[in-house]
């Protein structure tokens, strides 16, 4: 009987020989991840720009710890950690290539053209790339937003993001903020047997009222209609005096007010943006420059992470079937093109009369 036995192929690819990738994708979250695994899924060159030294984006960063229960298969829940580890690594087995603390500056047009494209360049920090098509999908937050009067503390004890698991321990931690961020990291404080106070600026939460109802009933105070005046330290803790006059003591505090918005990227890339200032696009997630998709939190009404998952591969299968089928076999290239001639005849008609 033969004897067969498998060897492993090398996968030792030279990406570097590539005069272009097919596809490059902005961020490395998780509709950058979807999009990125489906595209490379279906054998296109498939290069991911990250500005962070990680996969995930928000579920990584912001929420590391937290249990994100709305994702079907996972009826026990799912760390963001864990979630982001996994996707990445199944992106990283379909040979799809990260380059870590890059963030994109512009998108450029050049005059070379493969087949219907017109090749771009994608112009990062580190790096220019020669792309087919680009998948922007680099969410909607930047930088969590500061508040001045506790960041002059300089304090290590003051987070943005939600701290890990157990750093607050029976402590004492003052959350700033009303929305579901906020919350969230003050049911996971209270969680681990913390001392939470909640400061909301407005007159009342506007985070879910099921979380505001779990925070309350695990005994967290929630301050509506004040602020944070003054901070100082007194001790080891932090002593912040609220507008109202009550004076906590907080061995950790964390501010999630929201973030800085992205816009400013938006513009640089010179695309339509909704009155909201996220990036328009149509049906097919293409924006309005023609090969450039978005995806994600970057224009969506519904930021999830199975939205965002969802709406990365549909993206990166409409960039495959431009990439791989004529024009004529497109049925949004055969639409672009009708207009474009019905366009040329009435501005001829125009002309002529
Ligand atoms: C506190 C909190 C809790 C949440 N809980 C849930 C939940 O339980 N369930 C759920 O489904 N959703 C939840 N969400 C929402 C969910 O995390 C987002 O909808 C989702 O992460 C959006 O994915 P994205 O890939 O579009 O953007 P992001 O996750 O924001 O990823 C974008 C990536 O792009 C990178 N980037 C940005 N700018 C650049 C640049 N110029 N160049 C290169 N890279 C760049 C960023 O570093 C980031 O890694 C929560 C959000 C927050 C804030």
């Amino acid at each position: 009987m033969a004897d067969f036995k498998v060897t492993e192929l090398d996968e030792n690819l030279d990406f570097d020989a590539l005069a272009y990738w097919d596809v490059v994708i902005i961020g490395a979250g998780p509709a950058g991840l979807a999009a990125s695994l489906t595209t490379a899924h279906r054998g296109l060159t498939t290069l991911v720009i990250e500005a962070k030294d990680r996969a995930g984006g928000q579920p990584q960063f912001l929420y590391p710890d937290k249990k994100i229960v709305d994702i079907p298969g996972f009826p026990e829940g799912i760390s963001g950690e864990e979630l982001s580890d996994r996707v990445y690594r199944q992106a990283v087995d379909a040979l799809v290539q990260f380059r870590f603390n890059d963030e994109l500056h512009a998108i450029e047009e050049t005059d070379q053209t493969e087949k219907d494209d017109q090749l771009k360049r994608v112009v990062t920090k580190g790096g220019e790339y020669l792309c087919r098509k680009v998948i922007v999908a680099c969410g909607l937050l930047h930088f969590p937003r500061k508040l001045p009067v506790i960041d002059a503390l300089e304090s290590r004890s003051v987070f943005y993001k939600v701290p890990k698991i157990g750093d607050y321990e029976g402590r004492s931690v003052a959350v700033v903020g009303g929305g579901d961020s906020a919350f969230d990291a003050a049911a996971m404080a209270l969680d681990r047997r913390a001392e939470v106070d909640v400061v909301v600026r407005a007159e009342a939460p506007v985070a879910k009222a099921d979380t505001v109802d779990r925070v309350r009933d695990s005994g967290g105070r929630v301050r509506c209609g004040v602020e944070v005046a003054s901070a100082r330290y007194d001790g080891g803790a932090m002593a912040l005096t609220l507008t109202d006059g009550t004076e906590l003591h907080a061995d950790y505090v964390i501010v999630q007010i929201g973030f800085l918005s992205a816009k400013e990227t938006f513009q640089r890339l010179d695309l339509r943006l909704n009155d909201d200032g996220s990036i328009a696009i149509d049906p097919y997630f293409e924006t309005s420059r023609r090969g450039i998709f978005a995806v994600g939190d970057v224009h969506g009404d519904i930021k999830l992470v199975t939205v965002a998952w969802a709406e990365g591969i549909q993206a990166a299968i409409y960039a495959f079937k431009e990439i791989t089928s004529p024009y004529w076999l497109n049925e949004k290239r055969l639409r672009d093109q009708k207009i474009a001639m019905i366009g040329d005849k009435i501005s001829q008609a125009a002309r002529d009369r």
